[in-house]
C-alpha cells in the first residue's frame, strides 16, 4: 500500500501537531461549554477521534454519513443523505468535522440540513481545506492545513475506499488511477 503513494505531504507528527493547535482553539472558544461533534463519515473517523483526545473538556459525539463521490477522483456534485444523527441538536453548540473541503458542496447540504435543527451555535472544523476547489462558498472555522488541488489519501481519506488506513496524508501515484 505504501508503494502507491508519491510522496507524503502531512506525517503522523504534523497531524497530532494540528490535532493539539486546533483542540486548544476550540478549548478556548467553548469553555464553559459542551460542545456537540458531529463527524461527516467516513473519512473523518481517524480526524475526530484524534482531536477529541486532545480536549479536556466534557463532548459528546455524534456522526452523519453522506456521499457526493461514487468511485473515482471526481465529485458528481450530488449528495445524499445515508445515515442521520440520532441527537436532538437544538440549543446545542454543534461543531460540524469533516476531513476535508473541496468544492464546498458537502458542507453546504449539511449546514442547511442542521440549521434547520436550530442548533444555538453551528462551527465548521476540517482537516484539510483546498480552497482552489470551491465551487460553491463553504468555509471552516478551524482549519488543519490547507492544501492544493491534488487528490489525496490516507489518514481517513479513501480512494475507492482504500488507502483509509495510511497513518499519513499523502498523493497518490498516477499509475494507481490508470489500474
Ligand atoms: P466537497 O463536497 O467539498 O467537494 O467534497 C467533500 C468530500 O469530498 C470530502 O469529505 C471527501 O470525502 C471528498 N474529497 C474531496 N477532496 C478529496 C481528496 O483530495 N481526496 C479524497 N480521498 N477525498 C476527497
Ligand atoms: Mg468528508
Ligand atoms: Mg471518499
Amino acid at each position: 500500500m505504501n508503494n502507491d503513494i508519491e510522496r507524503v505531504l502531512y506525517s503522523q507528527d504534523d497531524i497530532k501537531a494540528a490535532c493539539k493547535r486546533l483542540a486548544a482553539e476550540i478549548a478556548t472558544d467553548y469553555a464553559g461549554k459542551k460542545p456537540l461533534f458531529i463527524g461527516v463519515l467516513k473519512g473523518v473517523i481517524f480526524f475526530m477521534t484524534d482531536l477529541m483526545r486532545e480536549l479536556d473538556m466534557l463532548t459528546d459525539m455524534d456522526f452523519i454519513d453522506v456521499s457526493s463521490y461514487h468511485g473515482g477522483t471526481a465529485s458528481t456534485g450530488e449528495i445524499t443523505l445515508v445515515h442521520d444523527v440520532g441527537t436532538d441538536i437544538r440549543g446545542r453548540d454543534v461543531i460540524l468535522v469533516e476531513d476535508i473541503l473541496d468544492s464546498g458542496r458537502t458542507l453546504a447540504y449539511l449546514q442547511d440540513r442542521l440549521m434547520d435543527r436550530q442548533p444555538s451555535s453551528l462551527k465548521v472544523c476540517a482537516l484539510l481545506d483546498k480552497p482552489e476547489g470551491r465551487v460553491v462558498e463553504a468555509k471552516a472555522d478551524y482549519v488543519g492545513f490547507n492544501v492544493p488541488n491534488e487528490f489525496l489519501v490516507g489518514y481517513g481519506l479513501d480512494y475507492d475506499e482504500y488507502y483509509r488506513n495510511l497513518p499519513y496524508v499523502g498523493v497518490l501515484k498516477p499509475d494507481v488511477y490508470a489500474k
